[in-house]
């Protein structure tokens, strides 16, 4: 019988809510979802955070599961390549993976518009205007602002980071939850198209302006502009404390993004008028109470600096799907679904670190020559031996491997080049025969 009109509730319509519950209703269950927000199809301000997300790998599997892959594809611009942007204006271009493999810039509300109209269409009831305030876990009961209250079958928190789920479970059973920002915010700002609405920089990559501590990165949107993101300090030398007007900020602007400031006309207009939000990473050490459970960035929030929230929330809906599709009752459903939270947890911590991680990589080491030139070996030596190299970006971008398998063997990747580097007129050298040979002896 599988999940056949059990009823499910999801609380919360972002990316993860609104395409896990298009995987429930597949299942033959009855499905809610409440969202706090008015419904973003009608109302365009409310379409929320970064206006721009990358989409991968594992997220397209996971929307080819239900069918929009090629719907979603077709509102994206794919992006093969990083391009970056010297102090100087200097451009220096590295391939994501191989020739053909891109990361697609999506809008954030066009994609979530996607997922909220097949999960109508499948016959998901979406409740607009919906503010989850409570829950009892005894009844499987969620209390509203402007409605009575429900109860259910199962309830998925899929509320985001400050999920009201995940803070109610951890005050009646005592979770231990990691809530965390990091020193450094995000303020986005636009490139306008030309006056033909075409790009005025290269449309079929991502930009990089790395500047050590902070940087900023450019996504290509459909119709010609560029969403940028200024991830800066907070406070403290070079920070977003420290531009308070017009001439601190163009001055700024114009000693370290020389070549990106004519390109935005009205930046301080911009920038001023934005919000500066925050950037964080939320761990809980259990998903599940009850008939309770958490997913997507309610129980592992992170960076976005691999770009993998969105995609990592995705492919746990993928997951799920294959782990509880045959599940007779709610028992041997949450008997499983408890099993895979635990497995998957290893996972989506691997790819908090991951993503940690590579805000060094691309503030600072894509700007530094020494990297650059280790990934092109990297990426001339897995051409050769693909059964024996895949390289980091590529296993988390390009494959479904799993996030914890991907870190420990990037970890052991990057001990090996840390020892090819060091060869003495390794510029000169770097794709002979021998350098070939003492990395097939490393592995
Ligand atoms: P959310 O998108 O936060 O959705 C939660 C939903 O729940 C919202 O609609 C909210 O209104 C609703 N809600 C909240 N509280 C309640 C309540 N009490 N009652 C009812 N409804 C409620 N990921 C990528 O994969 N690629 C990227 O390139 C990328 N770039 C990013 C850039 C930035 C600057 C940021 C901040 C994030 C980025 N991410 C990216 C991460 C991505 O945005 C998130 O991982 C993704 O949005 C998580 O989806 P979600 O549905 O779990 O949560």
């Amino acid at each position: 019988m599988s999940l056949k009109d059990k009823k499910i509730a999801i609380v919360g319509a972002g990316l993860v809510g609104s395409l896990l519950s298009i995987y429930f209703s597949k299942l033959g269950a009855k499905v809610s979802v409440f969202e706090r927000r008015n419904d973003m199809r009608k109302d365009v301000e409310s379409a929320g955070r970064s206006i721009n997300l990358a989409l991968s790998d594992r997220g397209i599997k996971a929307l080819e599961e239900v069918g929009v892959k090629e719907e979603v594809l077709s509102i994206t611009m794919p992006m093969y390549k990083r391009i970056m942007h010297s102090i100087e204006g200097d451009l220096t271009e590295q391939d994501y993976g191989k020739k053909s493999q891109a990361i697609y810039s999506v809008g954030r509300r066009d994609i979530n518009c996607i997922l909220m109209n097949l999960a109508e269409r499948k016959g998901v009831d979406i409740l607009f205007s919906k503010q989850c305030l409570d829950i009892k876990f005894d009844t499987t009961t969620l209390h509203f602002k402007d409605l009575d209250p429900l109860s259910f079958d199962f309830i998925f928190g899929a509320d985001g980071a400050g999920s009201i789920v995940r803070k109610k479970m951890k005050n009646k059973f005592a979770l231990k939850t990691e809530e965390r920002f990091i020193d450094c915010g995000y303020k986005e700002l636009t490139i306008p198209s030309d006056a033909e609405g075409n790009h005025v920089i290269s449309s079929d990559a991502l930009h990089i302006w790395p500047r050590g501590s902070y940087m900023i990165i450019a996504l290509p949107n459909l119709g010609g502009t560029f969403t940028c993101t200024l991830f800066f300090p907070m406070e403290g030398k070079n920070s977003f404390s420290l531009l308070t007007n017009e001439k601190e900020l163009l001055n700024f602007f114009n000693t370290n993004f020389s070549d990106l400031t004519p390109l935005i006309p009205d930046l301080s207009e911009q920038y001023f008028r934005n919000p500066l939000s925050p950037l964080g990473l939320v761990r809980s050490n259990s998903w599940l109470e009850g008939n309770i459970a958490l997913i997507g960035d309610s129980c592992h929030a992170t960076v976005p600096f691999y770009g993998q929230g969105m995609n990592c929330g995705f492919e746990d809906c993928f997951l799920l799907n294959e782990t509880v599709k045959e599940c007779d009752s709610i028992n041997t459903f949450k008997v499983k679904l408890d099993a895979f939270l635990k497995k998957r947890k290893i996972d989506t911590d691997a790819m908090q670190d991951l993503s940690l991680y590579n805000f060094i990589v691309m503030r600072d080491k894509t700007a530094d020559k020494k990297f650059l030139l280790q990934k092109k070996i990297e990426a001339l030596f897995s051409e050769k031996h693909p059964d024996k190299w895949l390289p980091l970006y590529s296993m988390v971008t390009f494959s479904d491997i799993k996030y914890s398998d991907a870190l420990r063997i990037g970890q052991k990747q990057n001990s090996i080049m840390k020892k090819i580097i060091e060869t003495p007129n390794i510029n000169a050298i770097w794709n002979s025969k021998e350098i070939e040979e003492r990395i097939l002896s490393y592995l």
